[in-house]
């Protein structure tokens, strides 16, 4: 069956929307549900749907790009843009969920459907490859998997596929039902089922009977029976079962699991003969990921050689984006998984929100398209290219280089990664922000190996998709309308500068704050263009802050004089904010200042008061509510009267991170997020909700054996009275591990083992007792991550997660990942 066109008028019908059309011919073949993200804007239909923000308010957006056909529930809106298709629909997002079904319908291609709580996306990009060769597959790009996720990712289906691949997660009871009609599965995998709460279900068994709902249909059900103990044997769906566990009796009955060194070879009794395998992993998630993927092919029909022959060559999936310092000052994205075009979307995207250089270049391999013939694929990329501003393409590969001129932009074409890296030395590289995609065949890491800085042994690597969930956390707490201004004082808690900005900018915050003025400049060099309040304003800096249009903090009648004094030499209206001493007794005006404050304010025509705000003690602290009242009550006193005077109202704002979760009536005009963004939030218990953004690494440099009696480190503060086995680590006090944390006090993670320190911390070294535990020379020591996560290491030394987080030193590298 060809793939359907679709006009807009159609679409009109096919969800009996009520239609306003200019041009009811416009053929649809991109739903878009971001403006931020479009590809081919003529071909493209906006879903304006609901979620943290009413997405009518992105329409604007969404045309200016060139956008023209639209999903609303709002007649109003179509108002607006005469020139433009509308559907008025009831319900935006089962709009798009009933368009993708009738597609979905129009097919009848072999589908698989899983889910699972951990592993989906491993296993469907491991079945990729094991299946390509005999199959045209489409699958969900990255990790597409919700509400909004499936529909997009079902709507790709071509009339050359033959087999889909889709994952399916679930947040709450009720969402399966629909995903299951958008997919139809014929092949069902369930991955495993981990706690309940964390993904909003009330029990276990609640949210395994949600998640079996995908399968209600399916014609054969991949599961692990160890994973399904609430459910009766005849419950479960599927004509037929294929079932694997280490455990129990099961079709694939795994028997033994052994890691020599980079491999780990399962062993298996399968129709009573025993067969096995050799997975080039040895991690606990890759290898339960392996089996899975083991059991479905067996499951299909292939034999145990064939199987294993396959899956010896499974390759490292990653779905992330990396940006790390590259040379001459570049920053580079390495993305060099897969090469299609919805990925190089995502790419530029991320790519497109880099501000630090204004120069962009694109490394591209050719890519491997199905369904489209290469003069069209390269025409979409040229136009790609185009819209997301990039400079200059460097393209890899015969293929790319015969369509060179469409590319309106620098280009250069090189037939083979090899002779890119012959070339190397006559390419210039320098102050530009570099995208390095490529078809996984391509071998495009050689190319970012060398176009990066040497990362040093220790790194903190920083998880921006977990930075914007914890924003979209809080957006969903503070009421419509409440700006948000993010802190990214102090190197934003130690995650990185321009990088976290661009995203928070990217992400819509409505104001970033800074401590000093360094800072901020730091951010305009960096092309952040977002309102900056500079919260300690040094008066020798006061002409830098006018020149980068930042926003000084005013705490004194002494730095207000100051001020005026500086602005008196510019001649236009400045923005500042009046900071008020509730009850902090750092800085801020207090109410006996008032008077004097408004009188100097009144006169003075030169500055307008864009905020006034102070700051809550104890927001997370229950015994100190009654002062938190307090001072909410008193900043409302004081800033009224200031109101009075001033004659026009500036922003309030009073809530940090735990006063947005506990104190409603503190959110006011505008909200300050700070730790909550990096994942930490006293008034949650254990920061339900949030997610881990920073992981912090290091390497082991040497193992050695002592015997009994012998002393580790300085002043022979370690004892081993039996001996036994150290490994030293590169990470020091230097780098921010902090000195507290020696003698046994403080532990990192490696190879799975929590192991102590022994001995002081040096300043570049500490040592690790390691007696007992296999380790060697480079492994991975990792100083905090999820599971041994800062409020542990906090508490081991008596401090907080701020300082811990804050004294990472600059000379760690950040190294920051973007799905
Ligand atoms: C740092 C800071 C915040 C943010 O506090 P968190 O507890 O990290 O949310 C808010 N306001 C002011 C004035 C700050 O200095």
């Amino acid at each position: 069956m060809p793939k359907p066109i679709y006009t807009i008028s159609i679409i009109a019908e096919i969800l009996s929307a009520e239609a306003k059309l200019v041009d009811g011919q416009n053929v649809i073949e991109y739903l878009v549900i971001d403006s931020r993200s479009v590809l081919v804007p003529e071909n493209s239909l906006f879903f304006a749907l609901n979620s943290h923000r009413d997405g009518h308010e992105f329409i604007k957006d969404a045309y200016t790009k060139g956008i023209r056909n639209f999903i609303i529930t709002e007649k109003k809106y179509a108002e607006d843009h005469p020139d433009c298709n509308f559907l008025l629909v009831k319900d935006a997002l089962k709009a798009l969920q009933s368009l993708a079904t009738y597609h979905r319908n129009q097919f009848d291609l072999k589908v698989i459907g899983i889910t699972g709580s951990n592993g989906k996306t491993i296993v469907k990009e491991w079945l990729y490859q094991l299946l390509a060769t005999d199959f045209d597959i489409v699958r969900s790009p990255k990790s597409y998997n919700s509400q909004i996720g499936v529909p997009l990712s079902v709507w790709q289906i071509d009339a050359d596929n033959s087999l889909g691949i889709f994952e399916a997660g679930i947040s709450a009871a009720n969402e399966m039902e629909t995903i299951a009609t958008i997919i139809q599965p014929e092949i069902g995998i369930l991955t495993n089922i981990g706690e309940a709460h964390a993904e909003g279900f009330s029990s276990k068994k609640e949210k395994l009977i949600e998640k079996l709902k995908l399968f209600k249909n399916t014609d054969l059900f991949i599961y692990s029976p160890d994973y399904i103990s609430e459910i009766e044997l005849k419950d479960l769906p599927g004509n037929k079962k294929f079932s694997w566990s280490g455990i129990q009796a099961a079709d694939l009955r795994i028997i033994e699991v052994e890691n020599i060194q980079e491999h780990c070879h399962i062993k298996a009794i399968y129709l009573d003969k025993e067969i096995e395998c050799t997975l080039p992993f040895v991690d606990k998630a890759s290898i339960e990921d392996g089996i899975i993927c083991w059991a479905t092919l067996l499951a299909l029909g292939y034999t145990p050689e064939e199987v294993a022959l396959r899956i010896k060559k499974l390759s490292h999936v990653t779905m992330r984006l990396e940006l790390k310092n590259g040379i001459n000052q570049c920053s580079v994205i390495d993305d060099s998984y897969s090469a299609d075009i919805s990925s190089l979307a995502i790419a530029l995207d991320f790519l497109n929100q880099q501000n630090q250089h204004p120069k962009k270049t694109v490394i591209l391999s050719e890519l491997f398209e199905t369904g489209k013939n290469d003069a069209d694929l390269y025409a979409e990329i040229a136009g790609l290219l185009k819209q997301k501003n990039v400079n200059r393409l460097i393209g890899i590969g015969t293929h790319i280089s015969k369509f060179a001129s469409l590319f309106k932009l620098e280009t250069q074409f090189f037939d083979d990664t090899d002779a890119f890296i012959e070339g190397f030395v006559g390419l210039s590289f320098s102050h530009e922000t570099i995208l390095v995609k490529g078809a996984r065949r391509f071998e495009f890491g050689r190319i970012s190996k060398l176009l990066t800085q040497k990362i040093h042994d220790t790194v903190l690597e920083i998880d921006l998709n977990a930075m914007v969930g914890n924003l979209q956390f809080y957006r969903s707490k503070v009421k419509p309308g409440v700006k948000i201004m993010a802190m990214v004082k102090a190197f934003s808690y130690g995650s990185g500068s321009f990088e976290i900005a661009n995203l928070l900018q990217f992400h819509k915050v409505d104001y970033l704050a800074v401590a000093y003025a360094d800072e901020g400049i730091a951010l305009r060099k960096a092309g952040i263009t977002l309102p900056i309040m500079v919260m300690s304003p040094e008066e020798s800096a006061f002409d830098a802050i006018i020149e980068h249009h930042l926003e000084p903090e005013i705490y004194s009648i002494e730095i207000l004089n100051s001020f005026l004094n500086v602005v008196s030499n510019y001649d236009f209206i400045y923005p500042i904010h009046i900071k008020i001493d509730s009850g902090m007794h750092r800085l801020g005006f207090d109410g006996s200042e008032i008077d004097n404050l408004s009188a100097i304010l009144k006169d003075n025509q030169q500055v307008k008061v864009q905020s006034i705000f102070s700051h809550l003690v104890a927001s997370s602290e229950v015994e100190h509510d009654g002062f938190t009242k307090h001072q909410i009550e008193e900043f409302g006193k004081i800033s009224a009267e200031l109101i009075q005077v001033l004659g026009y109202k500036p922003l309030l704002h009073i809530a940090n991170t735990s006063g947005i979760s506990r104190w409603a009536e503190g959110q006011m005009d505008m909200v300050r997020l700070g730790i909550g963004l990096y994942g930490f939030d006293s008034a949650l218990i254990n920061n339900r909700g949030l997610q881990t953004t920073m992981v912090l690494k290091t390497t082991v440099t040497q193992v050695k054996t002592l015997k009994a009696g012998e002393t580790v480190g300085y002043s022979r503060r370690g004892v081993m009275p039996n001996g036994g086995k150290i490994a030293t680590v590169k990470i020091g006090y230097a780098d921010g591990y902090s000195r507290a944390f020696g003698n046994g006090v403080g532990e990192m993670l490696i190879n799975g083992h929590l192991v102590p320190t022994i001995g002081s911390i040096c300043m570049d070294m500490t040592m690790l007792d390691v007696s007992g535990i296999e380790v060697k020379a480079g492994d991975e020591a990792i100083v905090f991550n999820q599971e041994h996560n800062i409020m542990e290491l906090a508490k081991q030394i008596n401090t907080i997660p701020y300082e811990i987080l804050t004294n990472i030193s600059q000379r760690v590298k950040r190294v920051y990942f973007y799905e």
